[in-house]
């Protein structure tokens, strides 16, 4: 590995120093040998993998450090939070000289763990352990972790659970909190930290007239992109709390999360979001909500010599480029995922037509695309109840692909519809295993996910490729992890 520390350069009231608290009887689960050669780790880091995922083998080059910040959660002021549960342990290089956080989530309490008991559990490590696989694989920016270990150390949630550790990379677990926190708690630190953020992570800002405005759209634009990317794929992340947010636009701390199956716009996945703030539908309201909150931690950055109220209108102005961005994205998207051109004035109607199909058929996201791309219509129309709306709307679309190059259009399909998604069923089944020492099935769904825009018969079972029946009881997810 090689060091490029710089998080601990900062005031040290922005963290706290401290090593992790080993789990007992830590034990391999899984091990992302790909990403470890991504960052350079030499064969010896390889080896000492499970040490090193466990807490057990620490740096000298780092002094593992939790971070404060503080959040919204569910549109109200949190106040403090913090790493509760994770340690930074290290910043390295990768092979493209990108700076990358390795940070260890469950490594024992902090001052920051409020009730909490600093620990994660296995079910919860193996779920965000495949979603940030499966997410980079499929082209979403995304946390992604190393590797993880399993443990014998009893953790408590609803019930007595294994204790795990994962060991979790990014290019920053800088989140729109941290600004939050700073701009409440020690407002003369936020000059520093914002200077600091522009330098690590949008230097090119650094040549323009307002460092901060630019600093301020590029983070924007960057949300804006991932949460479109994040529809397209029929992601729900389930906490986009302000803390949950980082600010180069990569999906972190997802726990409650899940990816679309039959298609409902209003599908909460999350059973602790009572009232529905987080649903599939509301996500790209939710990042412009959390992107305005973050903006009002920038004020105070008011340049000398600029008039204060035209420095918030300027800021506010920045927030402008959250919905073109993310239509242009989306819209982008849709019209790849349905093989029509993106200039032509219909397709995005044609795209709605298809979703409001999904939608009232009940219809499995993922598999209904790869039958469009596959020209299976008729089996699509076959699950249809309403056939007559079903070929109202292909003679729509075929008379839009007309006179069209569709060889084209079908190769953009075929980067655009994954045939595979983690679905919750998967991951459960994952779970229940890894819990009786077999991590087969992880592993096989690491494979699987590797390269999801690729039919893979010989890795692939019945139950990849569809939600279960609908009368089988829904898999529950909380915040509980
Ligand atoms: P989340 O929304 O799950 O990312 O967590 C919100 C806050 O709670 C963060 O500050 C976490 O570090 C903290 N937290 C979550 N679970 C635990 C835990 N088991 N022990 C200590 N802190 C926790
Ligand atoms: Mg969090």
């Amino acid at each position: 590995m090689q060091f490029n520390s710089r998080y601990n350069t900062l005031p040290a009231r922005l963290y706290h120093h401290q090593q992790a608290l080993p789990l007992k009887g830590a034990k391999p689960g899984h091990f992302n040998e790909a990403l470890a050669d991504e960052l350079l780790w030499t064969q010896e880091d390889k080896m000492n993998w499970v040490e090193i995922c466990s807490g057990q083998k620490t740096f000298a080059e780092f002094e593992p450090l939790a971070m404060v910040y503080a959040g919204h959660q569910f549109g109200q002021w949190a106040g403090q939070l913090g790493d509760g549960r994770g340690l930074l342990i290290a910043q390295i290089l990768d092979q493209n000289n990108n700076t990358v956080d390795l940070h260890l989530k469950g490594a024992g309490s902090t001052p920051y763990s409020r009730r909490g008991d600093g620990r994660a559990v296995l079910r919860s490590v193996i779920r965000e352990y495949l979603a940030g696989h499966a997410l980079n694989a499929l082209g979403v920016q995304s946390s992604n972790a190393i590797g993880f270990v399993s443990s014998d150390q009893g953790v408590q949630r609803e019930k007595l659970e294994r204790g795990a550790m994962m060991l979790r990379t990014c290019e920053t677990h800088i989140r729109l909190g941290h600004f939050e926190w700073i701009n409440q708690f020690q407002p003369d630190l936020l000059q520093e930290f914002t200077q600091k953020c522009i330098e690590w992570h949008y230097p090119e800002c650094l040549e323009t007239e307002q460092p901060v405005l630019s600093f301020a759209t590029q983070v924007i634009q960057r949300t804006a992109i991932m949460i479109a990317k994040w529809q397209l794929i029929g992601f729900a992340h389930g906490v986009m709390n302000t803390d949950n947010l980082n600010i180069t636009g990569s999906t972190l701390d997802f726990g409650p999360y899940g990816f679309m199956e039959r298609f409902r716009p209003n599908w909460i996945n999350n059973h602790s979001d009572y009232q529905g703030r987080y649903t599939y539908q509301n996500q790209p309201s939710i990042g412009h909500w959390n992107l305005w909150t973050w903006l009002n931690s920038l004020i105070h950055l008011c340049p000398e010599n600029y008039d204060r109220e035209q420095w918030k209108q300027d800021l506010s102005y920045c927030l402008e480029h959250y919905e073109p961005t993310f239509l242009e994205h989306y819209k982008l998207g849709l019209s790849q995922k349905m093989g029509l051109p993106s200039f032509h004035k219909d397709s995005f109607d044609c795209g709605m037509a298809f979703l409001h199909i999904l939608q009232t058929e009940q219809l499995d996201y993922t598999q209904s695309f790869i039958r469009l791309q596959n020209k299976a219509y008729e089996q699509i129309k076959d699950d249809c109840l309403d056939r007559i709306a079903f070929e109202r709307f292909l003679h729509q679309y075929l008379s839009i692909r007309e006179n069209q190059d569709t060889d084209d259009l079908d190769q953009a399909m075929l980067t655009a519809n994954p045939h595979y998604v983690l679905r919750n069923h998967m991951a459960q089944k994952a779970i229940e295993l890894a819990e009786r020492d077999d991590f087969s099935e992880v592993d096989r769904l690491f494979k699987l996910l590797q390269t999801p825009y690729t039919k893979q018969e010989h890795l692939e079972q019945p139950e990849d490729l569809g939600p279960l029946a609908s009368d089988v009881p829904e898999i529950q997810v909380s915040c509980s992890s």
